[in-house]
């Protein structure tokens, strides 16, 4: 076999050469159909091959294809922050375009930092986080992600930030339940900046909907407005990571709005291009624009290919065919349509512990005990067990290490394209089951 020059996720594994995609399917180049159970990384929001997005591209790449954002802005980068303005809330109206979601969450860190410098307060240079989180793997977003594994190489020039607990109620992490615990993992933020001192606080950045390093944990309902209100007692900027969350997954356009909470910043990326380019955005309060434009005028980041035009050009596409589509109500309805089914597999098979999520984002946490919720060791690999089980029966499903601290536990996401219909989720589900059920005859035998 020819030597592959491509450096693959895991180096030494077999990936098949993929075709092509048409609607929640792809293909190989061998013909085996795999149902896209996760969107890729939940990502592929309105499925494969669409091809109004094609010519979008097509139709902006005759014209031009790149150009410096230092030089000229362009129609379709413009129209693009706007539609992305109307969504928004109406305390955040001004965009900032990037190339990936670490680099959203990022920009977000630095334009946190760079609003309280602006008004000459300088020791506001942390943005805590919580365990149980990811915002990202370059080194900033990483150092606002709670997830061990990917931590744990680079610790030494990581900061400390992720510091609070996750409203991850089915593994407490302060080992109490909801409702007597009063939400005291909220709580617990006014504890921690007290300790490290409001003053060096910029920011506390969170995920709505915990995704990658949780499987779709959802916190209690009162979580939200009172992180929100610790927030404003210190005057520390709320920032919102949607990156997963955004875009209609949950069956709102931000998930924050399940919550009625407005953060100051929202970091988007994947749904917002539904994998058609590699864009993202970070979306800012009009409090904190007005500070800079009268201050430096100058936001601090930037990449070659931010507000590139023909990415900008998908993007809206992808956004229009999402409204005119109705995808946002179609993501409410099939999700809760695929819970129901979920939960039918968890009364089945002892594995599922839980079965939780918002929208089209759900997730199962595996079990070794659901009486005791104890987990299983990591040596079991249970997560990519099952994940390798489904695939081989041609459904994709997302990994989603669990566990306090993001390094143990088992979870997957089931979050097909928005598009899905509940002829899709039924054949999602029967080979789920079929799945999960030879994953318990591998364990007890
Ligand atoms: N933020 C969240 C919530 C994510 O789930 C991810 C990726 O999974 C990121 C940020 C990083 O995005 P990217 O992989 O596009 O850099």
């Amino acid at each position: 076999m020819r030597k592959s020059h491509l450096i693959k996720p895991v180096l030494g594994n077999d990936y098949p050469v993929i075709s092509h995609g048409k609607g929640i399917y792809l293909y190989d180049k061998e013909g085996k159909q795999y149902i896209d159970g996760s969107s890729g990384a939940i990502t592929a929001n309105i499925g494969h091959g669409v091809q109004e997005i094609a010519e979008a591209l097509w139709n902006q790449a005759k014209h031009v294809s790149f150009v410096y954002r230092s030089q000229f802005t362009s129609d379709a980068a413009e129209m693009l922050a706007e539609k992305l303005a109307e969504y928004a809330p109406d305390e955040l109206k001004s965009v900032f375009f990037v190339n990936s979601g670490s680099e959203a969450t990022e920009t977000a860190l630095k334009i946190a930092i760079q609003y309280f410098q602006e008004q000459g307060v300088f020791t506001k240079t942390k943005v805590l986080s919580r365990w149980t989180s990811y915002h990202g793997i370059t080194l900033g977003a990483l150092s606002m992600s709670g997830h061990q594994l990917r931590r744990q190489r680079f610790n030494s020039l990581l900061e400390d930030f992720p510091v609070a607990p996750a409203p991850y109620c089915y593994q407490c992490p302060l080992k109490d339940s909801y409702p007597g615990c009063g939400v005291r993992c909220a709580d617990e933020l006014e504890n921690i900046v007290q300790a490290i001192g409001a003053e060096q606080i910029a920011a506390f950045i969170v995920e709505p909907v915990i995704g990658a390093s949780g499987g779709a944990i959802v916190p209690p309902d009162e979580y939200y407005s009172k992180i929100r209100a610790i927030c404003d007692k210190y005057d520390i900027l709320m920032i919102a990571d949607e990156v997963m969350t955004g875009m209609g997954r949950t069956g709102k356009m931000f998930a924050m709005e399940h919550w009625g909470v407005i953060p100051d910043i929202i970091a988007l990326g994947k749904g917002m291009s539904a994998g058609y380019t590699p864009m993202a955005a970070t979306i800012v309060s009009d409090k904190i624009m007005n500070t800079i434009e009268s201050g430096s005028k100058v936001v601090m980041s930037g990449h070659t290919f931010s507000a590139n035009p023909q990415s900008a050009a998908a993007c809206l596409a992808v956004l229009h065919y999402i409204e005119r589509n109705n995808l946002q109500e179609n993501a409410a309805l099939m999700g809760d349509y695929l819970q129901n089914h979920l939960q039918r597999l968890q009364w089945k098979y002892s594995l599922i512990g839980d079965v939780r999520g918002k929208g089209l984002l759900c997730g199962l946490e595996l079990i070794k005990d659901p009486m005791t919720r104890e987990p299983f060791e990591l040596s079991n690999k249970i997560t990519d067990r099952l994940l390798s089980i489904c695939f081989e029966k041609g459904l994709l499903v997302y990994p989603a290490v669990g566990g306090v601290t993001g390094f143990s536990g088992d979870s997957i996401l089931i979050s097909p394209p928005l598009t899905v219909t509940k002829e899709q989720i039924n054949d999602i589900i029967d080979i789920l089951d079929q799945s999960i059920g030879e994953l318990t005859n591998q364990l007890i035998s």
